[in-house]
């Protein structure tokens, strides 16, 4: 297992800022896992599980060891409709096997950035799915205790952008594989068209058509990291109580919200709270706010991560001044 020494994370990161990490190292088995854990621990230095770094935003040098998890391989069984892949496979380049090979399911979550170990992380969603939905079991290993670890839906503790994965002090939990259940017959999600003029008018009849349309609609809507350097969604939307959304909506006659499972709960949109404020297109040195999103921060003139750090905190504090709400970061700072 080779281990880089002042390592430069600029291509390991969907922001493109330049930040050195002590150690880095490339892992593409269950052992060399256990060896960089081993070298970490020897060290007493902080370990970063990573994948395609494009929610991770390193706001600073990091003073350990970046495991980049190099896992690969994908196994689809058509006749059960169960897909096995391993946790450094790109997530988009599975996406599109599956539905290549007449299984379907994942049309919606296409052309997401990233590696399929931090699919279950963050609990990705777009356009009406999670892939909470069609989670059968995460693999992977405890560092801590050197067990495997097979884990259901159930077990994942899923959740809006969350899983156990993503709790505190869950460092040492390694995905290594995620196995899906799909389906071999289209049930198309169309929910989102509700929402969404382009999905309303479009006409879909195959998974190709939805397929081609998110891949269409997410690149007119989202800077493509390889130009402009960025995250996607930089906040989650926050919850508020059913109570504190008629106090807002008296105050506020155009809140965009929407309604949760729970009727109590609603959920917000943090791109119009920021909208509101202002904040498209504010600039702190060489990080902006996207002017075709305000919820995505952009790289557009060599920003240092810690200048992409300051305006999302400059942006959360200007929220919970005006609406008095709690803006959480859907990307993980370091
Ligand atoms: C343009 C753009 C659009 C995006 N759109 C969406 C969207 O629509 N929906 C959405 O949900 N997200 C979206 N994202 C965010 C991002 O694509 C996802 O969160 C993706 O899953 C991150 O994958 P990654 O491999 O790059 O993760 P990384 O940034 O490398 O890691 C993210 C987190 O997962 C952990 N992790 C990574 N691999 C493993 C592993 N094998 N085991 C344990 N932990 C691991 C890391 O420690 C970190 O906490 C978007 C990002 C961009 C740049």
């Amino acid at each position: 297992m080779l281990i880089h020494e002042n390592f430069n994370l600029q291509p390991h990161n969907s922001f493109g800022v330049s930040a050195n990490s002590r150690y880095f190292s490339s892992v593409s088995s269950l052992e060399q896992i256990r060896q960089a854990f081993q070298f970490a621990s020897e060290k007493r230095i902080p370990t970063y599980v990573l994948g395609e770094g494009s929610n991770t935003l390193f706001s600073k040098d990091f003073p350990g060891l970046i495991i980049k998890i190099a896992l690969t391989g994908i196994k689809i069984d058509q006749a059960s409709g169960v897909v096995r892949a391993a946790a450094g496979e790109n997530w988009h380049t599975l996406v599109s096997s599956c539905m290549n090979q007449g299984l379907y399911g994942l049309e919606n979550l296409a052309l997401i950035p990233g590696s399929v170990g931090a699919a279950p992380v963050q609990n990705i969603g777009a356009y009406g799915i999670e892939i909470a939905s069609l989670i059968k079991h995460v693999k992977g290993f405890d560092m801590r205790s050197g067990e495997r670890f097979v884990l259901n839906a159930n077990e994942c503790y899923f959740d809006y952008r969350d899983s156990i994965f993503k709790k505190v002090g869950s460092d040492h939990l390694v995905i290594s594989e995620v196995v899906l259940q799909l389906h071999q017959d289209w049930v198309p999600d169309l929910s989102y068209a509700s929402r969404d003029e382009e999905f309303a008018d479009a006409s879909i009849e195959t998974p190709q058509q939805l397929f081609s349309l998110v891949c269409q609609v997410r690149r007119r809507k989202l800077p493509d990291p390889k130009l402009m350097g960025n995250a996607g969604s930089f906040f989650k939307n926050p919850f508020v109580s059913a109570i504190c959304l008629d106090e807002l909506k008296s105050r506020y006659h155009d809140l965009v919200w929407f309604d949760t499972d729970d009727p109590g709960l609603k959920k917000l949109s943090a791109a119009w709270l920021l909208e509101k404020l202002g904040w498209k297109g504010q600039k702190n040195g060489g990080a902006e706010v996207s002017s075709m999103h305000a919820l995505v921060l952009i790289n557009s003139a060599s920003a240092t991560g810690e200048e992409i750090s300051v305006l999302a905190d400059r942006m959360m504090a200007s929220v919970f001044d005006e609406f008095g709400i709690v803006l959480e970061p859907e990307v993980r700072i370091l």
